[in-house]
């Protein structure tokens, strides 16, 4: 059980199923290829600072993030490493704040790189970048040309350091791979024809998560990865799986039980109805805390609207494998009704034995989870808190568990 009795909710990250991911994902890494770990999203709601560290005391020294105010709280919390943003800069300002705490810069257009040229310049302050090319996601980036140009002006600049470049594949878990192998090739002409014209990248990089598992040979110099860390195959297909651990644990308490008769009703608009006499436990979640969300994505073919299509109607009628369940004293136990904003409710069976502020833990999407939500950190079945000021070490506070 854990000590804070106050709290109603919180998560659990287990500590040591964040390092066994990072390991896993480093016995796909070739030798000499660097792993940045993409801690962008709160860390894909573990926690960005946190994991950051954790990740940090095994030894990783680079990371990415996609928001400078994502970056500069890391850095600010004692992060040392390179720190790349996956977004350009768009003005003076953010550049300067950019490179006075040493974040690793992504240019994506000759206009931004003008502005990180002129804040430099200026200020006489060191700017490592990386130079984005786009080879069909249509998110960020330049084509040969462009980068060309890029270059030609940085290389005046002897504040500037091109550290990188790299580009963002679009399908790496798909089927067919054609779409991102001709991806990586016009990645390769774009590196190869500025290398011909006598620039140099240390570090080449186009791989994600899907990538990396798919894709070992398109590893070049750097691999960018989250979502293996986290725990999680990116969804798609994936050939070569890791064995990962998933160390994220959404829990709450239980705040109200009641029996109720067959036939009751539960939720807004009536749809659930009691089959049998049951407890009905509250739990203090709904989809304020990210419960029942999903994205809403455009299905990505006519397989996929079939597969959307056919879950809808299967559960229009509660199929049972499609439900929604929480997990009670290592049991299964259906969310029924309406999702509320802040609540939920669970269908029990009427004998078994529950009681108001037992532990529950409930399938909250981990990116979608409130950033407020308390994070605790658990080592062998132990809470802790990572130490603000001490880097290196991970200082269990006290036993929470009992
Ligand atoms: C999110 C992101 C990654 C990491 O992707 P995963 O699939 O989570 O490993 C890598 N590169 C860029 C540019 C990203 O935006």
């Amino acid at each position: 059980m854990i000590a804070y009795g106050w709290a109603d909710k919180w998560i659990e990250i287990d500590v040591d199923d964040i390092r066994w991911n990072l390991e896993q994902v480093r016995s796909c890494l070739q030798e000499g290829v660097r792993l940045i770990a993409v801690v962008k999203a709160n860390a894909y709601g573990h926690g960005a600072q946190e994991v950051a560290r954790i990740l940090y005391q095994q030894g990783v020294d680079f990371f990415a993030v996609s928001y400078l105010k994502e970056a500069l709280d890391l850095r600010r919390s004692g992060l040392r490493g390179s720190i790349l943003l996956l977004t350009p800069l768009i003005n003076e300002d953010q550049v300067l704040e950019a490179v006075e705490n040493h974040l690793t810069l992504t240019i994506t257009s000759l206009p931004e790189a003008e502005i990180v040229d002129k804040v430099t310049r200026l200020t006489r302050r060191m700017a490592a970048v990386h130079l984005k090319v786009d080879t069909g996601l249509g998110r960020f980036g330049m084509n040969l040309e462009q980068t060309l140009q890029c270059c030609e002006l940085l290389k005046q600049n002897s504040h500037i350091y091109i550290e990188g470049i790299y580009t963002h594949m679009a399908e790496g878990a798909a089927r067919s791979t054609r779409y991102t192998q001709n991806q990586f090739n016009q990645f390769m002409k774009v590196v190869n024809g500025l290398m011909e014209r006598g620039y140099i990248f240390p570090i080449r990089h186009c791989a994600n998560s899907a990538v990396l598992l798919n894709y070992p040979h398109m590893q070049l110099d750097a691999v960018r990865v989250g979502t293996l860390i986290s725990g999680q195959h990116p969804a798609g297909k994936i050939r070569h799986r890791l064995e990962l651990r998933d160390p994220y644990h959404f829990k709450c308490r239980i705040i109200s039980v009641r029996h109720l008769p067959k036939g009751s009703y539960l939720g807004y608009n009536r749809t659930y109805r009691l089959k049998n006499p049951a407890q009905v436990a509250v739990l203090p979640v709904g989809y304020h805390d990210g419960l029942a969300l999903a994205v809403d994505n455009p299905p990505s073919g006519l397989i996929d609207l079939l597969k959307i299509l056919a879950k809808t109607v299967l559960r229009y009628f509660h199929f049972p494998r499609l439900q929604m369940k929480v997990a009670y004293k290592g049991h299964l136990y259906p969310v029924r009704g309406k999702v509320f904003m802040q609540m939920c409710l669970v269908e029990m069976p009427a004998d078994l034995e529950v009681q108001v502020g037992d532990e529950v833990e409930v399938p909250i999407r981990k990116t979608l989870a409130l950033g407020s939500v308390m994070r605790l950190y658990v080592r062998e079945g132990k809470a802790g808190k990572m130490d603000n000021d001490e880097y290196v070490s991970y200082v269990i506070e006290e036993d929470f568990h009992e």
